[in-house]
């Protein structure tokens, strides 16, 4: 293996502890930072993906409040929710766990959340500062991709970065953040053509599209950092990203795997961003 491993594992115990004295300094001040966690309705990777960020704010210090709501549960009595969360002082973080059900308009439920309580990233007015370059709270996917690009010393300034997949909630905040730090990006989907030679430029490669092993050792340039969002389920029923791990890696110089990569760092961001709200409260 010629790459460097990207242990987001590591990378978020030792953000999550990196908290410790940020929510020390708020218990001084009587605040313990609040996040509320809806789930709506019983789709099993939902639930493991709201346990393991409940999970994750023990023994932090963060209070996490689980809204388990049943599927039938309508968009006026979500909303009402969302609008009770909003006032309540104690909570300072709402995610609503995401995909909704269908009868559930998921725009409008995150447009209901206070932008100042997003912890997720998602609303407009967070979207929208990002864009512009004056993030409040980034999404939290992209905010743990550049946390891990950060740990591999590259110069992200004058790179070129190439980011698969454009979707609101992973790749275009990511092209944004990538963009601040003065990386040239290229933004690639469905319809981009010869995606493999888009992809040879990359410096720097994040691939966020949920389609295992798109991203082969042909694609990458020697010594390129390579970043794997996706999640995909192998006929075995293992966990898998997008990129082909185990031949990508003798070509890239950095590479982060599938499961212990970007998943546990989202969930670490999202704590950080919960804190950043307490502190802004
Ligand atoms: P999404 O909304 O479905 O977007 C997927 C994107 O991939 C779209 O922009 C789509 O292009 C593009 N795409 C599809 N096929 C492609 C192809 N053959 N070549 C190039 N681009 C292609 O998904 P998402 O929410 O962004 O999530 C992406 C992946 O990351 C999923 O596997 C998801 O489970 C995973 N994820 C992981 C975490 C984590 O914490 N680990 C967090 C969020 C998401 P079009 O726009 O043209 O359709």
């Amino acid at each position: 293996m010629a790459a460097q491993l990207i242990d987001g594992k590591a990378l978020a115990a030792q953000t999550r502890a990196s908290l410790a004295p940020r929510i020390a300094r708020l218990r001084d001040r009587g605040i313990a930072p609040g996040l509320a966690v809806l789930l709506v309705g019983d789709d099993p990777a939902s639930a493991i993906y709201v346990r393991n960020k409940i999970k994750a704010s023990e023994g932090t210090g963060i209070r996490s409040f689980f809204d388990p709501l049943p599927a039938s549960t309508t968009q006026a009595s979500l909303l009402d929710r969302i609008g009770m969360l909003n006032r309540d002082a104690g909570v300072h973080g709402i995610l609503v766990q995401l995909p909704l059900p269908r009868h559930i308009d998921a725009q409008a439920v995150v447009a209901a959340i206070a932008p100042e309580k997003d912890v997720d990233g998602l609303h407009a007015v967070n979207a929208g500062l990002t864009l512009m370059g004056k993030p409040r709270f980034r999404s939290c996917t992209p905010f743990g991709v550049m946390k891990m690009i950060e740990t591999t010393g590259i110069a992200l300034a004058g790179s070129h970065a190439v980011v698969i997949g454009r979707s609101n909630m992973v790749g275009k905040p990511m092209a944004m953040l990538l963009l601040a730090a003065n990386a040239t990006v290229t933004m690639c989907h469905s319809i981009t053509r010869d995606l493999p030679a888009v992809v040879r430029l990359g410096d720097v490669v994040v691939a966020a599209v949920g389609r295992r092993n798109l991203v082969t050792a042909d694609m990458v340039k020697p010594g390129s950092v390579v970043i794997d969002v996706g999640t995909n389920r192998t006929p075995e029923g293992k966990l898998a990203g997008d990129v082909d791990f185990e031949r990508v890696k003798d070509v890239a110089g950095w590479i982060s795997p599938v499961p212990g990569g970007v998943g546990p760092m989202t969930i670490a961001m999202l704590l950080v961003n919960t804190v950043q709200a307490a502190e802004a409260a």
